[in-house]
């Protein structure tokens, strides 16, 4: 299959994603720097998102989703990170990581109850983290003990926590049996008003600020049995699965953010004048652009080729890491070249691809480092 044919979008697919362009350009832009030096998303673009369906694309019409496909969540994570990251690891997170367990994994009672709610207008967020578990993710120590009542009580503090700030709804990774190890690692639905649960110390970032990083806090959290996600003893099996398929959507946000960068150095490149002409017209500034221009269209050929092995129920893990770890490469080279095609400007905040090469960084780090999906990819080709 050409590129060509790989990166073709189907009619309903393109529209979507003109549609989400559009709404980030229109709605999201003119916000960008201010919620960046603010360290804040604005709760009208994230109400807009809700409105727009982007907070509930895979959930079904009859819990009052869109109806969409994993594709499409990827392609609107690609679209709102060409304008803000920020916006595109909200949806990402919603989305790729808590609706789909939800959606694989709660009964439907379940999904009676939190369905509806995440489609309309409930920010949710995915915390296994903690300060001594990051990518030995299983050694977490938030424990879970059952009261004599039949409910569950939580104790311990996730960090990193994105949307915490956001959120009504935690999907919280804790240990209801230790001696077992990691198979006694169970999933459990919080409600932000759970007595013995509180959102704690929020993190001061150096890139996508507006989005909300925040250390989490179980002293005795009381959680009915009817809350736990699966069964008791399966949360590692939710969390590897989900974040298999989560890390192909940072793919996404990786691609667009590169995408961004790029469209900001044509449009740049086109106007600023030196040596009486158009920067662009230096062969130069011309390879810079072909370099970044090859670089994003190799990054999005691995997202959508993962996007589409998983859609499709065929084995994507290893194409998963791949996509994962070169996107991440590839925002961090063309945001940095999209900084020096700008010259001096490209180093203020009055352009925005200071703020994208900022944002890169998390890309190598979040939803396993680069190291953790390199070892993925090595453990695949060595057997
Ligand atoms: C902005 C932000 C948002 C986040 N959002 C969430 C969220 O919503 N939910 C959530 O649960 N978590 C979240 N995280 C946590 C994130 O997933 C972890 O930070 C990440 O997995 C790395 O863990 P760590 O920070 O503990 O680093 P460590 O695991 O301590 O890693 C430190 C370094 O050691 C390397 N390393 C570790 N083990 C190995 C190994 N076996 N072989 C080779 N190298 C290794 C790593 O690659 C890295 O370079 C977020 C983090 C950030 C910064």
């Amino acid at each position: 299959m050409s590129s060509a044919a790989l990166t073709q979008l189907s009619e309903e697919d393109a529209l979507f994603q003109a549609s989400v362009r559009q709404f980030a350009r229109e709605q999201i832009a003119p916000h960008v720097r201010e919620m960046d030096e603010q360290a804040h998303f604005r709760p009208a673009i994230l109400e807009q998102m809700f409105a727009l369906g982007l907070m509930g694309i895979e959930i079904p019409e009859e819990y009052g989703g869109q109806g969409g496909t994993f594709f499409q969540s990827v392609l609107a994570i690609e679209e709102l990170a060409a304008v803000d990251p920020s916006a595109a690891v909200i949806v990402d997170v919603q989305n790729t990581l808590v609706i789909n367990a939800v959606l694989r994994w709660a009964s439907e009672e379940q999904k009676r109850r939190w369905l509806p709610r995440l489609a309309k207008d409930t920010a949710a967020s995915y915390a296994l983290s903690e300060a001594g578990s990051g990518s030995d993710a299983f050694a977490l120590q938030t424990r879970a003990r059952l009261d004599p009542g039949g409910d569950w009580l939580l104790e311990g503090r996730k960090l990193w926590i994105t949307n915490a700030q956001e959120a009504g709804l935690y999907l919280v990774f804790a240990n209801a049996n230790p001696e077992a190890g990691y198979k006694g690692i169970t999933c459990y639905v919080v409600e932000r008003a759970f007595p013995g649960f509180q959102v704690g110390r929020k993190e001061d970032k150096l890139g996508i600020r507006a989005s909300s990083t925040c250390e989490l806090i179980f002293d005795g959290c009381r959680v009915p049995a009817a809350n736990v996600l699966g069964e008791v003893g399966k949360g590692y099996k939710i969390a590897i699965e989900t974040l298999n398929e989560g890390r192909i959507a940072i793919g996404g946000q990786m691609t667009g953010l590169a995408h961004g960068a790029l469209q900001h150095a044509l449009a740049y490149a086109k106007q600023r004048k030196q040596f009486g002409k158009a920067i662009a017209e230096f062969q130069a500034i011309q390879l810079q652009l072909a370099e970044m221009a090859t670089q994003v269209e190799a990054s999005r050929l691995l997202v959508y080729n993962a996007a589409r092995l998983r859609e499709a129920g065929k084995p994507f893990l290893t194409e998963a890491a791949m996509a994962k770890y070169f996107s991440s490469i590839v925002a961090e080279n063309v945001a940095s070249l999209a900084v020096e095609v700008l010259g001096g400007v490209g180093f203020t905040k009055h352009y925005p691809v200071e703020k994208l090469y900022r944002d890169a960084k998390i890309g190598r780090i979040y939803e396993g480092t680069s190291n953790m999906q390199r070892i993925t990819i090595a453990k695949q080709l060595l057997g």
